[in-house]
Formats: C-alpha cells, sequence, structure tokens
C-alpha cells in the first residue's frame, strides 16, 4: 500500500479562542469593545461614525501607527496581514516607537482579538492579539479588519436574506452573539452581503452539539462562509468606502466618476477593481455569479437521478474540504440517496445529512453508514454537506433517485394512489454528544 501523507487542518479561532481574555471580555468571540460601544451596542444605536476612524495625516491617506508590544507576536505574520491591507486600501501602517498617541500594540495574548475601530481615549495604544493560531493571513487580515472599525459579516442587519441561524444549535447563553446589529449601527455603503468576506465567521461557531449554528440559504455556498483566506472583494469596497479612498484615489486620477460597473470601483492606479465573475476594463462584462466563481467544483445542485460522491472518489478526499450536494427533486418527487460506500476517519471528517430541516442534519463519520442505507427526503430537497479537515479516507458514494411524493396532488386530476413508505430511519448514528467530543478534543494547531 501507498504511503498515505495525512494533513489535517487547524480549526478557526471562533471555535478555539476563550471567552475573557487579559484585556477584558470578548464580544462575539474576538471583538473587545469599549465601554462606550457595549452602552450604544445594548441601545443598538450609531456607532459606525467618524470617530472610530483612524484619522488622516498631511498626505490625505488614513494612517494606523502600530508597533509590537512584546517579544513573542509573530512579526511576520503581523507585517504580511499589514502588506495585505495596503495592497488592497488606502490605509497605510507606521510602524512607531511613539508609545504616546493612538496605535495599535500588536502582542501574542490568548487567542485572536481586537477593539472595533479607531478608540481615540487610549492615548498610548489599543491592544490587538494574534495568538497561537492566528497567524494565518486571513486571520491576521480579520483582526485588522476590526481595528479599522469591521464588524462581523453575520452580524449585518439584512443577513436573514443570505443565512440562517439554528438557535437550536447555539451553546446556551450564547444566542446574543448572533444578534444583528441595527442599522444605525453599522453602515454597509451599499454593499450586498458577502459569504466571502473575510469577516464571515465559519458555521460552527458557538455550536453545543458539533451541528451547524450558521447555515447559508443557498447550501452551495457553505463553503465560502469561514474560509478565511484573505480581503474579499466586497471588504476590500466597503474599507476603501468609509476611508473615502476611492474618491480618492479618482481626484489623483482626475476622475468625475466612476466608470466600473457589476460591483466594480477605482483603484489607486485609476484603473477598475473588478469583482469575480466580471470582465472588461470597466467591469461591464457580467459572466458569473460573484459567489459560483468561488466555489469548488464539488459544491452543485443536483436535479436529476445519477451517482454523487466525495470529491476524488474512489482516491482519497482532500483536507479542508467543505462541499454541499443540493439535490432537488422534480414536482410530486423526494429525493432519496442510497449509499454505496462509505468511509470516512474518525471523526475529523463528518457527512451531514438533511431529510427535513434544510440547514440542519445528522452526522456521520467513521463507517457509521452501511453499504445499501438509503436516506429520504420528506420535502423535494435532500442535501449533502461534506466536512474535512483531513485527508486520510476515500469518502462515499451514492445513488440519487427521486420517489413519488405520496402528500402530493399534481395540478392534473388523478386520484392518489398508494405508495410505499418513504422515510427509512438512518441504520446507525453516532450519539451527538459524543461526535461533539471527539471533534473538539483536535489539538489547535498554528
Ligand atoms: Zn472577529
Amino acid at each position: 500500500m501507498a504511503f498515505l501523507f495525512i494533513r489535517s487542518q487547524p480549526r478557526p479561532f471562533e471555535e478555539t479562542n476563550p471567552d475573557r481574555v487579559e484585556a477584558g471580555q470578548l464580544f462575539d468571540k474576538d471583538m473587545l469593545l469599549t465601554e462606550a460601544q457595549w452602552r450604544d451596542l445594548a441601545l443598538r444605536k450609531g456607532l459606525a461614525s467618524q470617530n472610530y476612524r483612524w484619522p488622516e495625516s498631511g498626505d490625505g491617506f488614513p494612517h494606523v501607527p502600530y508597533r509590537f508590544a512584546d517579544a513573542n507576536v509573530n512579526q511576520v505574520a503581523v507585517k504580511a496581514g499589514i502588506a495585505h491591507w495596503e495592497q488592497h486600501t488606502c490605509l497605510k501602517f507606521d510602524l512607531t516607537t511613539n508609545e504616546n498617541q493612538p496605535h495599535l500594540k500588536f502582542q501574542k495574548g490568548s487567542g485572536c482579538w481586537s477593539y472595533v475601530g479607531y478608540i481615540s481615549q487610549y492615548s498610548t495604544g489599543q491592544d490587538i492579539s494574534i495568538g497561537q493560531g492566528c497567524t494565518s493571513l486571513g486571520t491576521v487580515a480579520h483582526e485588522i479588519g476590526h481595528a479599522i472599525g469591521f464588524y462581523h459579516e453575520q452580524s449585518r442587519p439584512d443577513r436573514d436574506d443570505s443565512i440562517h441561524i439554528n438557535e437550536e444549535n447555539i451553546v446556551y447563553g450564547r444566542e446574543n452573539n448572533f444578534a444583528k446589529i441595527s442599522d444605525s449601527f453599522v453602515d454597509s455603503q451599499g454593499i450586498p452581503y458577502d459569504y466571502s468576506s473575510d469577516m464571515h465567521y465559519s458555521g460552527f461557531g458557538f455550536s453545543k452539539n458539533g451541528r451547524l449554528t450558521i447555515a447559508t440559504v443557498d447550501p452551495r455556498n457553505q463553503e465560502l462562509i469561514g474560509r478565511r483566506n484573505g480581503l474579499s472583494h466586497r471588504d476590500t469596497h466597503l474599507a476603501n468606502l468609509m476611508y473615502g479612498c476611492i474618491d480618492k484615489w479618482k481626484q489623483a486620477c482626475s476622475m468625475d466618476s466612476d466608470p466600473c460597473q457589476n460591483g466594480g470601483y477605482t483603484g489607486a492606479n485609476c484603473a477598475c477593481v473588478c469583482p469575480q465573475g466580471t470582465s472588461g476594463s470597466s467591469c461591464e462584462t457580467l459572466e458569473e455569479d460573484y459567489f459560483a466563481s468561488q466555489r469548488s467544483d464539488c459544491s452543485a445542485r443536483i436535479t436529476s437521478p445519477g451517482t454523487v460522491t466525495s470529491p476524488n472518489y474512489p482516491s482519497n478526499y482532500p483536507y479542508g474540504v467543505v462541499c454541499a450536494k443540493w439535490v432537488v427533486a422534480p414536482e410530486c418527487k423526494l429525493p432519496r440517496v442510497t449509499f454505496t460506500a462509505f468511509r470516512l476517519s474518525d471523526c475529523s471528517d463528518k457527512l451531514e445529512i438533511r431529510t427535513s430541516n434544510r440547514y440542519d442534519g445528522d452526522f456521520y463519520c467513521g463507517t457509521s453508514i452501511a453499504p445499501g442505507t438509503s436516506f429520504t427526503s420528506t420535502t423535494n430537497e435532500l442535501i449533502l454537506m461534506f466536512y474535512t479537515r483531513t485527508n486520510s479516507e476515500t469518502g462515499w458514494s451514492a445513488d440519487v433517485t427521486f420517489i413519488d411524493d405520496p402528500n402530493c396532488s399534481p395540478a392534473t386530476t388523478q386520484p392518489p394512489t398508494t405508495q410505499p413508505p418513504t422515510t427509512q430511519p438512518p441504520t446507525t448514528q453516532p450519539p451527538h454528544n459524543l461526535l461533539h467530543a471527539v471533534l473538539y478534543s483536535l489539538p489547535a494547531m498554528e
């Protein structure tokens, strides 16, 4: 047998961060708020004011002084995150030794966290922690995102059109972390909701049972949330609007208006910065949906019978997969999947099967689904959602069929016919708390 190089993926900080750190209580897992911000939050009133923006210097651009406040912080990772922000926005970060001014104090605290926005009253600097497990570019960029004034994407007032919160899976007492922030509190500046935002949480934050707390309305977009591989187009667009960068660039380019279409904007070099799925010098050609162009080939909507498998099957699946097989039956039919193979790790990798609730299902791992086992939906949709942290096994294969829905009255006048029972109980299922314990015993890795 060939040697298998097994890799595994660390868990995102929203699953590992402590609730409280040396600097205070964390809101929404990684944000520190000032007393005034806590008060405003409780009152749900406007906070996204200019007061929390980093001020402009003589060159007309916003400047963020920073220093390394302890010897242990990963300076290479911090500098990479800063370079990423400088590359995509007009913010300038200045390494400083002057402690007597508002600035970012990068340190290696417990976990990853930051204050939200520029806190003018912290005249000797505001803390930002890049702790163990926080050094990926996407995570450093996320914490800097808070420091420049971003809240979490899933807190947006309009989020219910895009995601569904599974309240029943949230750790007791933590429901508040999924509260929407009111329109007066955040200003999304007309930028549409972005699953691929670096500020979006993954699906498992604050989960009490290993099940999803955040499910995307289109299941194919589940793979985009919490991926955290850097600022998205809409993140940089929002930051560049918040800090007036686009107007400054247009002025420098002697442009009166912004010629960029379909969500593009004028960048530093006077050319359009175009979102994924568009092309042309003014982003004028819309080739594909913004999200579709960022998804893997694995996530798919399936409307005809056939075979569905884990990626690379029968070779090993890759690590870091989130993949949706969204099976939609024709009118008066119910989708059914019958497994011919099922082989996952114990239990870092898992398959979720949704048969009655399109946002929440049961989880399977190891070899807990015997060949020949069928699952039939009670609605016209059935969703298989596959998650991996390792690449240690071959995965699964299943046949999709559609059976008659006994409760369906088609438009044509036809007497109802008797049908065989459609719902088969799953054969074996690991207890959720056991699966939870296994999932949560994985070591955090840097
Ligand atoms: Zn955060």
